[in-house]
């Protein structure tokens, strides 16, 4: 997502980043790019017209054009607004007092409700320790309550559902029920969608409401639709009121209007931002997160939180022990592998480094996965004993083993290699935290 807005705003910031002096004429010139870029992202165009206006202002200012480093000061400030444009703060879920947590999910058909209550579901309780019941209240299409139905069988979480023949205010009302006495503690209700915003719907929404008394209500909007999703989300809540937003389908290639605007026009924050179609991709949105990484600054904090929730503590310890030693292994390298890849598509996970985009090269490619693949091949036609000691390696053993991993000798030549400077670089890395003085320094971390 936000590639095209991402590329024209690093474009225009990068001209005037290193610039000693700005005029107000480099301002205007460079906000006029700005306004540009952001309209093209589908941004509504009076959160448009005050954007530019802040950022102009507060460009201008003394304290800016007097400073050492101007360009870096506008950088920043482009980077506040964004943020705030956003909604500065992660916001997170209200939590009832009083056990069940209930959160109601609204919002037109196609969306991703179903999908987005199955990923809610799932993330509360790896996140919060909670134990959700889902309830199927899309009493219009019978595939609608399989579908949650299929997604809590694979999640084993349970869904309550009562067919199609009963009102969904009436399920609602036995679910409440049955959470009590199965003491789940939060309560995900999938409601009715339709492809447009109807009377009908809004007033089945409002009993559901009435009845239930959520702690949340989300609206799950499609962030591919735009300025649309500004308009749906406008109407949602003047009609039922939302606590807060969705924003399904950022793993696609919207253009980001939506994500920019929603927060100004109807004052109600995004709370989770959905990156594909995976149980596990759902997101909490962190407005200076995405502030930074649509400025090319990347996202360290999600970068380290996605590790933590990938690697495996007790390996990660074995591991560190085993560097100190130095009996890091060929099999190790094959563990570490697999679990960088456990952490989700290889150029998603690139994008959040600092300084990536600034690789040459690197930008737009889509990273080799195979290549991944043929390193596992290679590693797998070893013997054990040449996994523990690749020295041993030589060119009839090479030969066997690009034989039988269906790659070439210079492959395996260059995964040894790999190998071989991991391991260099690791040593460097455990011995700077050892003497606990030179820190790992990562470009951008203080932009
Ligand atoms: P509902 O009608 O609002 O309940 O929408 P569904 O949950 O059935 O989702 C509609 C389609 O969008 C399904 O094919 C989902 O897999 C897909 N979808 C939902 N969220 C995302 C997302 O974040 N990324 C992608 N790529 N697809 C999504
Ligand atoms: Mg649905």
């Amino acid at each position: 997502a936000f590639e095209g807005l991402a590329q024209r705003l690093q474009g225009t910031l990068q001209k005037i980043t290193g610039k000693g002096k700005i005029s107000e004429a480099d301002v205007k010139e460079m906000m006029r790019e700005v306004r540009f870029a952001l309209i093209e992202a589908d941004v509504n165009l009076k959160v448009v017209k005050e954007f530019v206006k802040t950022v102009s202002e507060r460009s201008v200012g003394q304290d800016v054009m007097k400073s050492l480093t101007p360009g870096q000061q506008v950088v920043k400030i482009v980077k506040d607004e964004l943020t705030k444009l956003m909604g500065e703060e992660q916001s997170g879920i209200q939590f009832a007092r009083k056990s069940p947590t209930v959160i109601m999910m609204v919002g037109l058909q196609g969306a991703g409700k179903t999908t987005t209550s199955g990923k809610l579901a799932n993330s509360l309780r790896k996140r919060n320790n909670k134990q959700p019941l889902l309830v199927a209240a899309d009493v219009y299409r019978p595939a609608a309550i399989q579908q949650l139905e299929t997604i809590g069988k694979q999640l084993t979480i349970p869904v309550f559902s009562m067919g199609t023949d009963i009102s969904p205010v009436e399920i609602v009302r036995q679910a409440l029920k049955k959470a009590d006495e199965d003491h789940n503690d939060v309560v995900i209700i999938d409601t009715a969608g339709r492809l447009h915003i109807d009377e009908t719907l809004m007033q089945e929404l409002k009993d559901i409401r009435e009845l239930s008394s959520p702690d949340e209500v989300f609206l799950v909007v499609d962030s591919m639709t735009g300025q649309d999703a500004v308009n749906v989300a406008k109407n949602f809540d003047d009609a039922i009121g939302i606590t807060g937003v969705a924003l399904t389908k950022l793993d696609g290639d919207t253009r980001g209007g939506a994500a920019l605007s929603i927060r100004s026009v109807t004052q109600k924050p995004i709370k989770y931002v959905g990156m594909g179609e995976k149980m596990d991709a759902l997101e909490p949105f962190h407005p200076e997160r995405m502030a930074s990484r649509i400025l090319g600054m990347g996202d360290v904090m999600s970068l380290i939180e996605k590790a933590q929730e990938n690697v495996d503590e007790d390996k990660a310890k074995e591991l560190e022990q085993k560097l100190r030693t130095s009996t890091f292994t060929l099999d190790d390298f094959l563990d570490q592998l697999q679990q960088v890849k456990q952490m989700g598509p290889l150029d998603e996970i690139l994008k959040m480094m600092p300084g990536f985009n600034k690789i040459k090269g690197l930008d737009n490619a889509k990273v080799d996965e195979s290549q991944m693949g043929k390193v596992e091949a290679v590693i797998y036609s070893m013997t054990t004993q040449e996994r523990t000691t690749p020295e041993m390696i030589n060119a009839s053993r090479k030969k066997r083993i690009a034989k039988g991993s269906g790659t070439s000798i210079q492959e395996v030549n260059r995964l040894l290699k790999q190998f071989e400077e991991m391991k260099k670089m690791v040593k460097q890395m455990t011995g700077a935290q050892q003497r606990g003085k030179k820190k790992m320094k990562m470009p951008g971390m203080d932009a």
